[in-house]
């Protein structure tokens, strides 16, 4: 019986996760520790994700998907967390660029861009921060104007996840002079002249990910929007919503890893005449660490579950990646504690699970946004409650 709560998962789910474990135990996790030395992309990890299935397995059917649950991906995002945070942030980035168009994408956009990556694994990118607007999303200065029959993008994107391996860009524009919030989000494939990416970030985690600079000045058919003219933000917050549960799905995953390492060795090593884990300092630090874990993957598959019921998941999405972020952090801090001098040098499963966790109290919306996500519903539902009251 497993220390740490273990969601039971139906058929397909269990399936999709049984294919993650193999594929994570036989291929990712054995080249983790390399990849992240050498801050290289995991080309090689890409024939597995495609002939699997996993790389499309949340797409539709009808583009060559698997029609996969929320609740699959989270368990897919998971296992590989446990083995490489680096390939999971590779999957998790691959549904963040797909989402727009799925939540708003035209048929043809979803025919060529959906069944590319299904099919062929060509990734779609999510093109929304700027040095300007991250946290602040609608302060993009990156403008949309409209010439001839189609629109001059231009502008300059950061810190795009897979940018550097995406076959495709939804670039989020402002499209109203003025207007802070006329956004709309465009269809942009990389070979288009003019958008060029630029540099490669060098990162303290998830290293095997390329994150890149895109700049802009390019013309693009009106067929590129997708969406409606001035639909963009709503399009990219509700692809936030998605995920940032899948941010929570690696923030949980990364926690199991650095987790059972620590409790492995603290079953194992001695001092003053007993396993470190009989010391209570040590043994009371992994008992939170599994209690702590354990809510946050029952957060984690509460709010799969909430979004494949169609329910509306913006605020549970929200207090789901705040919960397991910050978890992960105390839970991978705590292992690198355990392990003492071997949690702290290379290489080190806990070492790399300390650095690769940073981020996902970062991207997506930092824990200061969740947490003011969160707190504007506390508002809406008191302000309701005081006027039926
Ligand atoms: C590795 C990596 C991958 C990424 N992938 C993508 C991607 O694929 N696509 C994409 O579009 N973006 C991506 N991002 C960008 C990421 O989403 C942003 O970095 C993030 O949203 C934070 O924005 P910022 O860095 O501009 O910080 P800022 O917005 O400048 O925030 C700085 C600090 O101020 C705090 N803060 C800001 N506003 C408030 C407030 N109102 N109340 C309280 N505190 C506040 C923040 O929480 C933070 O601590 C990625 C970033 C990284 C590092």
């Amino acid at each position: 019986m497993p220390v740490i709560w273990t969601p039971a998962l139906d058929e397909d789910c269990a399936r999709w996760r049984a294919i993650a474990a193999r594929l994570t135990h036989e291929r990712f996790a054995p080249l983790a520790d390399a990849i992240d030395r050498e801050q290289r992309y995991p080309l090689e990890h890409l024939p597995h994700l495609l002939s699997s299935g996993i790389s499309g397995m949340f797409l539709p059917q009808a583009y060559g998907g698997a029609g996969a649950s929320l609740t699959a991906l989270s368990a897919v995002v998971e296992t590989v967390a446990g083995g490489c945070a680096s390939t999971a942030a590779i999957l998790a980035a691959l549904s963040l660029g797909a989402f727009p168009v799925l939540l708003g994408g035209s048929e043809t956009q979803k025919q060529v861009l959906l069944g590319g990556l299904a099919r062929r694994g060509e990734a779609v990118n999510f093109a929304l921060s700027e040095r300007g607007a991250g946290s602040d999303a609608a302060n993009l200065e990156t403008t949309a104007t409209p010439e001839g029959d189609g629109w001059r993008i231009r502008g300059e994107k950061c810190w795009l996840g897979n940018g550097g391996h995406s076959r495709h860009f939804i670039v989020f524009a402002r499209t109203a002079a003025g207007t802070r919030n006329h956004v709309t989000a465009f269809w942009v494939p990389r070979e288009t002249p003019g958008a060029v990416v630029d540099f490669h970030e060098d990162k303290m985690g998830i290293r095997g990910t390329t994150t890149t600079n895109l700049k802009i000045d390019a013309w693009v058919p009106s067929s590129s929007i997708v969406g409606e003219p001035g639909s963009g933000l709503r399009l990219a917050l509700s692809t936030l919503n998605i995920g940032r549960i899948v941010v929570a799905a690696q923030a949980v995953g990364i926690a199991q890893c650095a987790f059972s390492a620590a409790s492995s060795f603290a079953a194992t090593r001695s001092t003053f005449g007993h396993t470190i884990i009989d010391h209570q300092g040590v043994g009371f630090m992994l008992a939170d660490g599994a209690t702590q874990l354990s809510a946050a993957r029952m957060m984690l598959y509460q709010a799969a579950a909430a979004h494949d019921r169609g329910e509306d998941i913006a605020t549970l999405g929200s207090m789901a990646k705040l919960h397991a972020s910050e978890v992960s952090h105390k839970v991978c801090d705590d292992a690198v504690q355990i392990l003492g001098g071997r949690g702290y040098v290379k290489p080190s499963p806990v070492e790399r699970c300390y650095r690769d966790q940073r981020i996902t109290e970062i991207y997506e919306g930092t824990s200061e946004i969740q947490r003011l996500v969160i707190a504007r519903a506390i508002k809406r539902h008191a302000n309701t409650a005081a006027v039926t009251a």
